[in-house]
C-alpha cells in the first residue's frame, strides 16, 4: 500500500491514467527581425489569454467563481506590464520569444521559491504553469487535455497544473494522484471545489503504475491499493457508500445556526495549527477559531520566528474570518514540543517542567514578542489570548501584567490594538481546576484542555498505549473536573469552551449540553458531526443523562449507557 497526503475526501475507485506534460522544447536562436518576433509573443499571449479564459469559464460553471479565479490570476500576471516590458526588452536585444519568457519566468520562480510561505511558494507553481503553457502557445503545441476521458478515471501525475485540472472531463474522473503538491496547493483546492478525491505528494506513484490498472485512493487518509483484491475492492465500496451517506446527511447543517433541540445557541469552533488551516476553519463552517497551536509556527525551524512575521500570521487569520472570534494560544512548548535552537536543559519529567506558560515566566522576551504580535494584529479582527498549562494564579496575572505594559507602550506609539481584547486562561491541570472559581474572576474566558487534563487529573501519560486504561474523558474524576470548571466560569458569568479532543466526542456532548459548555472547538472535518449532534438533545434529556451518569462509578459503565442513549435518541 502506498500512501500519500488525502487533500480531497471521498474514495476513489477506477482506472490508472497516467499523465505526462511533456516540457515544451524549443531552439534558442538571435533573431533580427525583432517586430515579427514581438508579433509572434502578442498573438501567443493573445491565444493563452482566449483560451485560459474559456477554461476560467468552464472551471466558474463547475467549481465557482473563486476557484476560476486562480486561472484568471494567470492572465493578470501575464497582463503586468513588468513582466511584458522585461521579456519584450531581451526581444528587442536581439533574444528569441520562447528563450525571453523563459527567461524571465525563470527570475520570477527563482524570487517567489525562494520564501518560505506557502503562498509565495503557491506563486511559483503558478509561474512555473504559466511559463510552460505560454512557450507552448509561441510553439503551437497542444497543451495537456483531460478531456476526453474513459468512465472511472483515476489521474495519475507527478504535478497537476490549476490549467491541466481545469480543462477535465470531470463526470469521468474518479480521482486525482499525484507526486507533487499538498492540502494547500491549487491543485487541492480545485479537487476539493469539483469534488474529486484526491490524494497529493504520492512519491513514485507515476513510475509504479500504468495505464488501465485497477486503482482505490482514499481521499481522507491519503492510502492507494494498486491492483486491489476483490475483498479489498468490496470492503472500499462500502466505505464510500458510507462516507457519502454521511456527508449528505451532515450538509444539512451548513450555514445553520447551532442549536440544541430546544432552539438554545452553542457555537462549534475549529481547531487549528497554522495560516492555511483558517481556509479549513471557513470552509467547514466553523464559527470561528477556538485554539489557533501557534507553538508549530516555532517548530521545524532554525531560528524563533520575529514579532513581524507572527503579526502577519496573526493579522491574516483575522482578516480571513472577518470578525468570527479567533482564539490564539500563546506557545505550548516543551513537555513533548521540543525546539531545538532554544536549547532547553532535559528534564527527568518534562510534562511536570518547563513548558508552556512555564517557560514564559523563566524567559519572558519570546512571550513579550508574540503578544505584542498579537495586540498589533488585534486591530484586524476578534482576536483573543488564551495561555495554556495555567496551574497557578499568578502565571495569569504576569501575562496580564504584561499585555497592560505592552497596551502602554503601542498606546505611546500610536499603534492600533483592540483595548478590550480577551484573555482567557486553560483549564489542563488539576491546579487550574480547583482554583477555576478564582481563575474565572480574573479570566474573560475558560477553555478546557481535556487531552492534558485527563492525563495530569489520571496521572496518565497521555503518549503511553498502555495507560490507555486510565486515559479517558469518561472516568468520573475528568467527568467532575469538567463539571466543576463549567460551573464556576457560570458562577462567574464568563463563557467556556473545549477545546481538547474529547469536544467532539459524540457520547460527551449530552452532558457538555447539561453542564452548560457554550462552544466546542473541534478539527474542522468534526463541526457539521458535533452541530447535529446537538440539535439533537433537548436540556431537559441532556440533563437526565447528567443524572443518571452522576451515578455511575466506572468509565466503562458510563460509556456504555452513553451508546445506548445515542443510539435511542437517533431512533
Ligand atoms: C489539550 O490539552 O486539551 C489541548 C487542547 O492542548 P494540546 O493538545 O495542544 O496540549
Ligand atoms: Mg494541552
Amino acid at each position: 500500500m502506498l500512501k500519500g497526503t488525502g487533500a480531497s475526501g471521498g474514495i476513489g475507485i477506477g482506472y490508472v491514467k497516467v499523465v505526462r506534460d511533456q516540457k515544451p522544447v524549443y531552439e534558442r536562436r538571435r533573431v533580427r527581425n525583432t517586430d515579427e518576433e514581438l508579433k509572434r509573443l502578442h498573438n501567443a499571449v493573445k491565444s493563452f489569454v482566449e483560451t485560459t479564459e474559456q477554461l476560467a469559464e468552464k472551471v466558474e460553471a463547475e467549481a465557482g467563481k473563486k476557484e476560476a479565479g486562480i486561472l484568471r490570476g494567470h492572465i493578470m500576471i501575464l497582463k503586468d506590464p513588468v513582466l511584458a516590458y522585461e521579456i519584450e526588452k531581451l526581444i528587442n536585444g536581439g533574444e528569441c520569444a520562447e528563450a525571453a519568457v523563459e527567461q524571465i519566468c525563470n527570475m520570477f520562480i527563482s524570487v517567489f521559491a525562494s520564501k518560505d510561505d506557502d503562498l509565495t511558494q503557491q506563486r511559483a507553481a503558478d509561474m512555473e504553469d504559466l511559463k510552460s503553457r505560454l512557450i507552448k502557445h509561441l510553439l503551437g503545441m497542444d497543451e495537456v487535455r483531460l478531456s476526453p476521458l474513459l468512465p472511472d478515471t483515476v489521474i495519475c501525475a507527478r504535478e497537476l497544473t490549476p490549467s491541466m485540472t481545469a480543462g477535465l472531463d470531470r463526470k469521468n474522473v474518479a480521482g486525482f494522484i499525484t507526486e507533487k503538491g499538498g492540502e494547500t496547493s491549487h491543485c487541492a483546492i480545485l479537487a476539493r471545489a469539483l469534488d474529486i478525491p484526491a490524494v497529493l505528494g504520492t512519491e513514485g506513484i507515476v513510475n509504479r503504475v500504468c495505464d488501465g490498472q485497477r486503482i482505490i485512493l482514499d481521499g481522507e487518509t491519503g492510502e492507494i491499493i494498486i491492483q486491489p483484491d476483490k475483498s479489498t475492492e468490496e470492503k472500499f465500496r462500502r466505505i464510500q457508500e458510507d462516507y457519502y451517506n454521511r456527508r449528505e446527511l451532515l450538509r444539512h447543517y451548513l450555514g445553520k445556526p447551532t442549536t440544541d433541540a430546544d432552539g438554545n445557541r452553542f457555537s462549534v469552533l475549529c481547531n487549528i495549527g497554522n495560516d492555511s488551516d483558517v481556509n479549513k476553519a471557513i470552509d467547514s463552517d466553523g464559527e470561528g477559531v477556538g485554539l489557533f497551536r501557534t507553538e508549530f509556527l516555532y517548530l521545524d525551524r532554525k531560528t524563533e520566528p520575529d514579532e513581524q512575521e507572527q503579526f502577519e500570521v496573526y493579522r491574516s487569520a483575522a482578516l480571513k474570518m472577518s470578525g468570527k472570534p479567533v482564539v490564539i494560544r500563546t506557545f505550548d512548548i516543551g513537555g513533548d514540543k521540543e525546539v531545538p535552537y532554544l536549547e532547553m536543559d532535559s528534564e527527568a519529567n518534562p510534562f511536570l517542567g518547563i513548558r508552556a506558560i512555564r517557560y514564559c515566566c523563566i524567559h519572558p522576551e519570546m512571550l513579550r514578542s508574540q503578544l505584542r504580535a498579537i495586540l498589533r494584529a488585534s486591530a484586524f479582527g476578534d482576536l483573543r489570548i488564551l495561555i495554556p498549562m495555567v496551574s497557578d494564579i499568578p502565571e495569569l496575572i504576569f501575562v496580564k501584567n504584561m499585555i497592560g505594559e505592552i497596551k502602554t507602550e503601542l498606546r505611546e506609539k500610536d499603534i492600533a490594538f483592540n483595548e478590550d481584547i480577551k484573555v482567557g486562561v486553560m483549564i489542563e491541570t488539576p491546579s487550574a481546576c480547583l482554583t477555576a472559581d478564582i481563575l474565572a474572576k480574573e479570566s474573560d474566558f475558560f477553555s478546557i484542555g481535556t487531552n492534558d487534563l485527563i492525563q495530569y487529573t489520571m496521572a496518565a501519560d497521555r503518549g503511553n498505549s498502555q495507560m490507555g486504561y486510565l486515559y479517558s474523558v469518561f472516568k468520573p474524576s475528568v467527568l467532575r473536573a469538567i463539571r466543576h470548571t463549567i460551573s464556576c466560569a457560570k458562577a462567574e458569568g464568563i463563557p467556556v469552551e473545549m477545546c481538547g479532543e474529547a469536544a467532539a466526542d459524540p457520547l460527551l456532548t449530552p452532558l457538555l449540553i447539561s453542564y452548560g459548555l457554550d462552544s466546542f472547538s473541534v478539527s474542522p472535518t468534526s463541526v457539521l458531526t458535533i452541530r447535529k449532534e446537538i440539535s439533537r438533545y433537548t436540556k431537559q434529556r441532556s440533563d437526565e443523562i447528567a443524572a443518571a451518569v452522576e451515578g455511575m462509578t466506572d468509565a466503562e459503565e458510563i460509556k456504555k449507557y452513553l451508546r445506548s442513549q445515542i443510539m435511542e435518541n437517533a431512533e
